[in-house]
Order: C-alpha cells, then structure tokens, then sequence
C-alpha cells in the first residue's frame, strides 16, 4: 500500500480530497532563524485551527507544511493542530539556504554532504526534536543565482537523504532554470530519479520552455503561485502543458501561510473555490482538475 508519512504517522493511500503541497501552517520568515520558535500557542492555535477546518469543508483532506528548521518548524505544534483540525499535514526535514543563508545552522560547511545528510536522515528515524514525528519530505532552497558550494552541498545531501530513505525533494529556486539544470546534473550524478524533485516556484519562470524541459526530465513543476491575480499566467502554463502532454508532472499550491510572523494570514483556498471554477470555464475536466490536485500530489509524496 503506497503511504505517505504525516505528523500522525503514516497514512495509507488513497487518501479521498484535496492535497495541498507547498503552503505554510506557520512560519517566522523575516525575523531572526531560531531552531526552536516559542510560538504563542493558544493563539496560534485559535487563529489557525477553524482556519484549517474550514478548508476541510471546502474538500482539503492534506497540506505539505513547507516551513523548514530554523524558519520556525515545530512538529509537536503542527500534530496538535492536524488533530484538532482534522486534516493531515505533512513536515519535512532540509535546510533553507537562499535568502542569504540567513536561516542555515551554523558550521553546515563543516559537516560536508554526508553530514548534513546524517542528520536529516537521523529526523526520518528518530524523529523531530524529540517528538518522535517524522518528516514527509526534504525541504531545501538554494539561492537566486548559480549554484554556490553551500547550494551544492545542500543539494547533493537532499539526493543521498532521498536514497536512504525514499523521501521526495522538494527545492525552492524559482526564476532560477540554471539552477534547475546544475540540481539535475547533481541528482544524476548522485543516482536520484528527478521523479524524486519538484522545482518550486516554477510558476515565477519567463522563458516557460524550460519547465517543459525539465518536466520532460521527468521533474516535478510546482506553479505554488495560485493567486486571482497570476490566474492568466498560470492557466497559460497549464495549457501548454496539456498541449505538450505534461499535465501529469504539474503541483498546484498557494504557499500561502497562515501564521505569518507577525500572525497576519497568507490565504490558501483559492485554488478550492474560484480558481476550480476559472479553471473548469476554460475547458479543462473536472478529471484534470482531480489530477492536478488529488492523483499527484499523492504521487509526488509517496514514499519510496
Ligand atoms: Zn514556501
């Protein structure tokens, strides 16, 4: 049975509803790294539960928590809001390295690559910070230019994690198709499928060839921008995948967040209410829609 691992434990598929694959449950991006964040629990809690259920009744069953170690991960906070809340969410072990390398451990050149994979690997098997909760996912980010030596190292640790432990790689780059071929060559030379990769953000992308390119390769394209604004662009790259036969390598998310760090509410339900309608208005099926939004990412998550 294909299972996909949550802050619950593992979940058997098929899993019926709506799987979101990169948004943010909670985060302090902007403000000063700290590996362990002390949130203000019960309002976190009280902001972001009905929040959550209320996307349960618009038909979303998962979330991909995309928010990495040092940016405000909690695990525990994250299996006492999916309880209360009832949707299964989804954590991920990495490191974030863009933005400066402002949210990086201090000494991650030290480590080296099979350092750095030791301890993300050490968080599959034993769990997180102590909680026993293990992650679903590798969350890494690599700059906005070419690929820097920590970017490298950072990328080369995501495959040998992935091949010891089955877990997809997710890799914030956006407008960045240099760094995208630098990422393959390396899964390549590290034995990793780029089956095993989504290129995030690619919904930022100017020169759209190259995410027929790299879905070709076989990778994964996140368009996480699913915003009325963008609905133009994104429908657009969603037709030329259709023309090129590559609807069945696209994620569609919001990255949304919504426990920002100064507990304002990025939205993430637009891709379950207008856009689901825009989307149908332009002629794609309601099986293509169940494709984009059930059948993939499921795919995309399964360990293994
Ligand atoms: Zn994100």
């Amino acid at each position: 049975m294909p299972v996909v691992m949550s802050v619950t434990g593992p979940v058997e598929l098929p899993l019926p509803g709506i799987f979101l694959p990169h948004e943010h449950i909670m985060s302090v991006f902007g403000r000063e790294r700290s590996r362990w964040v002390d949130y203000d629990e019960e309002r976190l809690v009280a902001s972001v539960v009905p929040y959550l259920r209320g996307l349960g009744s618009l038909g979303c069953a998962a979330i991909a928590d995309c928010t990495s170690a040092w940016i405000g991960r909690r695990a525990d906070l994250l299996r006492r809001i999916s309880g209360e809340s009832g949707i299964a969410i989804i954590t991920n072990t990495g490191y974030y390295g863009a933005a400066g390398g402002r949210y990086l451990p201090e000494g991650i050149e030290a480590l080296g690559i099979d350092g750095v994979a030791d301890a993300w690997v050490a968080e599959w098997e034993g769990g997180i910070d102590g909680t026993g909760i293990r992650p679903g996912f590798i969350k890494t980010g690599v700059e906005d230019n070419r690929l820097s030596p920590t970017d490298r190292t950072l990328v080369a640790a995501a495959a040998r994690t992935h091949r010891r432990t089955g877990l997809l790689i997710q890799t914030h780059t956006g407008n960045n198709p240099l760094a995208v071929r630098e990422i393959l060559a390396i899964l390549r030379a590290e034995g990793v499928h780029p089956g095993a990769w989504v290129w995030v953000h690619a919904h930022l992308v100017q020169d759209q060839r190259q995410l027929v390119r790299a879905a070709r390769d076989g990778a994964w394209i996140s368009l996480d921008g699913i915003h009325p604004e963008r609905d133009e662009a994104n429908l657009a790259t969603l037709r030329l995948m259709k023309r090129e036969g590559l609807l069945d390598r696209v994620l569609l998310s919001h990255d949304g967040n919504a426990f920002t760090a100064d507990g304002s509410r990025r939205p993430f339900e637009y891709l379950l209410t207008g856009f689901r309608t825009k989307f149908i208005a332009e002629g794609f099926s309601e099986a293509e829609f169940s494709l984009l939004t059930e059948t993939s990412p499921r795919r995309a998550f399964t360990i293994g």
